[in-house]
This record gives C-alpha cells, sequence and structure tokens, in this order.
C-alpha cells in the first residue's frame, strides 16, 4: 500500500490545453504507435488515426528506451522525416521524446510540435536538467511523464524544472508505476498519486496513458474510462496499424478501429452539475465531514489508549508486539468490519495502518 503524503501546493502559471490546441475540448487524445518503424507504418497508422475527429495527436518513438541491449532501439533520425510528412499530410500534430539535448534539438529542426520526457528519463534530476537546459526560451509544448517509482515528488520536480525554463504549455501523463511481478497490470496505476499531483499543482492537465498501465489490450478501455472519471484532461494510448507485428510493446497497442471504438464509448462525465445536482452534493458533503469528524475523535481515543498501554507495559517489563492479540484483533475486526459492508483488502490496510502507528507509539513511550 502506498500512502500518497506530499503536503504541498505549488501556483505553477500552465496555459489550459485549449489555450493553445484549437479545436480541443476535454478530453486531448495523443495516438500513435509505441516506435515508428517504417514509413509505410507511420503513414499508413496516422492516415487511419486522421480520419478521427476525437485524436489530435500523432505519438510515435524516434529512440526508444530498451530495458535490455540487442532489442529495437528506435529508427533515429529518419523516423523524424515521416513525422514531418504525418503533419503535412494528415494536418495532425506530432509528438515524440526525447531523452537528451541531442534530441531536442533534433526534433526542433524537423518541427516536431510536443516532446515528452519518458518514465525512465524523469527518474533522473539530472537528466531532466540537461534536457531542460536545451529548450530555454522555446516555446513548445512539454509532455511529463511519471517516474517508474511511485515518487510524487521526483514528477513535482521534473514539472518545475521545465516551468523554470519559462515553458508554460505543460501536460503530464500518468502511466502507471513498477511494481514487481503484478498480475493484473504492468505498470499499476496508484491513482492515489496522480490525485496528489493534481493536489499539489492544480492547473496542471493530466493524461492517462492506460497502455503502459495495462501491458494488454483488454484493460485498456476500462482504465481510459476510470481516468475521464476522475477527471482527467485526456489519453495517451499506442496505436499500431498491425499491432501483432509492431517492434515493441506488441502486446498493448490497439488498431485505429479498435482506439476509434474505446473512444466512442467513451461516457463523458460533467466535472460540475446543476443547481439541485451541487444542493444535493453540498448536503452529502456536510455529512462525510461530520462522519470523519467522529472517526478523527475515535480514532484519536484509540491511541490515547494505547499510550496507556504502552506505559502499562513498560512499568511491567513487557515486549509491545504480542502476536496472539494482534492475530486476534485482525481476525475479529475483519468479521465486524464485513459485517457493516466494507472491503476486505480495505480493512486489512487499515488495521495495518493503526496497527504501525499504534506500535510506533509504544515505542516511543518505551524509549522515553
Ligand atoms: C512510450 O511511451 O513508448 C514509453 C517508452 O513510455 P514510458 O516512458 O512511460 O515507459
Ligand atoms: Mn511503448
Amino acid at each position: 500500500m502506498y500512502v500518497c503524503n506530499i503536503n504541498m501546493t505549488t501556483k505553477l502559471d500552465i496555459i489550459p490545453i485549449n489555450q493553445w490546441m484549437n479545436d480541443t475540448d476535454r478530453p486531448l487524445i495523443i495516438a500513435g504507435p509505441c516506435s515508428a518503424e517504417s514509413e509505410e507504418q507511420v503513414l499508413s497508422t496516422a492516415r487511419a488515426l486522421a480520419t478521427n475527429s476525437k485524436v489530435s495527436v500523432f505519438r510515435a518513438g524516434i529512440w526508444k528506451p530498451r530495458t535490455r541491449p540487442n532489442y529495437f532501439e528506435g529508427i533515429g533520425e529518419k523516423g523524424l522525416n515521416w513525422l514531418q510528412k504525418v503533419k503535412s499530410e494528415t494536418g495532425l500534430k506530432t509528438a515524440i521524446e526525447v531523452a537528451s539535448p541531442q534530441h531536442v534539438e533534433q526534433s526542433l529542426k524537423h518541427e516536431i510540435d510536443m516532446l515528452w520526457l519518458g518514465a525512465r528519463t524523469v527518474v533522473n534530476p539530472f537528466s531532466v536538467q540537461e534536457i531542460v537546459e536545451s529548450l530555454r526560451g522555446v516555446d513548445i509544448p512539454i509532455i511529463i511523464k511519471n517516474p517508474i517509482n511511485p515518487d510524487l515528488k521526483l514528477w513535482v520536480g521534473a514539472i518545475e524544472r521545465v516551468h523554470q525554463m519559462g515553458i508554460r504549455k505543460i501536460i503530464a501523463v500518468h502511466r502507471g508505476f513498477y511494481a514487481l511481478n503484478h498480475k493484473q497490470f504492468r505498470n499499476p496505476p496508484m491513482w492515489e498519486l496522480p490525485i496528489g499531483l493534481k493536489r499539489a499543482i492544480p492547473d496542471i492537465p493530466i493524461l492517462v496513458d492506460p497502455s503502459h498501465i495495462c501491458g494488454k489490450t483488454e484493460n485498456i478501455p476500462h482504465i481510459s474510462q476510470k481516468a475521464m472519471d476522475l477527471e482527467m484532461d485526456g489519453l495517451m494510448i499506442e496505436v499500431h496499424h498491425n499491432p501483432a507485428e509492431a517492434l515493441s510493446d506488441a502486446n498493448q497497442q490497439l488498431t485505429p478501429k479498435q482506439l476509434a471504438n474505446l473512444l466512442d464509448n467513451l461516457v463523458i462525465r460533467e466535472k460540475s452539475g446543476n443547481k439541485e445536482f451541487q444542493d444535493k452534493l453540498t448536503e452529502l458533503r456536510t455529512k462525510i465531514d461530520e462522519i470523519d469528524d467522529d472517526l478523527l475523535e475515535i480514532l484519536g481515543k484509540r491511541m490515547e489508549v494505547v499510550k496507556e498501554i504502552g506505559s502499562y507495559k513498560k512499568d511491567h517489563h513487557i515486549t509491545i508486539l504480542q502476536l496472539k492479540r494482534w492475530s486476534f484483533i485482525i481476525e475479529n475486526r475483519l468479521k465486524t468490519g464485513i459485517n457493516h459492508g466494507l472491503e476486505k483488502q480495505f480493512l486489512q490496510n487499515m488495521l495495518e495502518l493503526i496497527h504501525t502507528e499504534s506500535m510506533r507509539l509504544q515505542t516511543e513511550i518505551l524509549n522515553s
């Protein structure tokens, strides 16, 4: 379990997407192959995407960060010419990943419209700084993916570095976080992090990349809908004209038709409703506020009793961790909680947090 406890709010003057992208209301859709592989693959995918009015930006990796050597590492600079063709032929904007000042220079020379910093770059402040220095004075939208590890401060830091160079067209992309042997996702979404980012930088638009979160196609529509329901501002999705033959990330790329289907079925809910809706919502939120007050008061009372127990144990030279008692609590509270309609996993997480805090309090008393 990850608790996202960044306590800062940074006011960055970021320009809303719809003020610099024509005809784009929420959601912004960026789509295209994981990698540019051949002129034919790039153009045929782009032509298919251009028939979909919901897609505004064509993405393609030109230089690919591969975990191990001897895999396809991207087509390199000649792919930039193909992207220029995409732009002139289809009118789609183009976006690629840059991982060095040389990549930036070549991209600018070929009039790429947007650049993104990948998850492997954002973990390294040296790389981020080097890249942003090469962007000084350049007015180009920059997309910042989250770092591979669930560290909100690194993500915020990369955004701040870009902003410090005077860039105001900034978008964050949530592509999930590394977890060892996760069964359901390639990179579990850990939604509390992008939500934490919104809290930390309220003006930052966030797109979700369900392709790298899922790692396979089947969950992509579900994660895309969830992104919309959480008020995210758009999607970055990998699309290939023939996914089975893709040279990278073959399992997670949709066909243009599958993307069209996904976008047609996406339900975009309003961010806020009419007065009647707002009144009812206020009433329910007031109830929640009162319940939270009660919960916190009770939790405070519980910790006071924990401290009393701690002193009592200390006076009698008894150890803090009493496994039998703890096992009893888990079993008993799980039963009670489930009877109250609560989920087992939620109860386990919550009980663990309470137990950790109780142990910490008792250790403090023991050492005092
Ligand atoms: C990509 O978008 O193809 C990519 C390499 O993504 P990430 O940096 O999120 O792994
Ligand atoms: Mn990819």
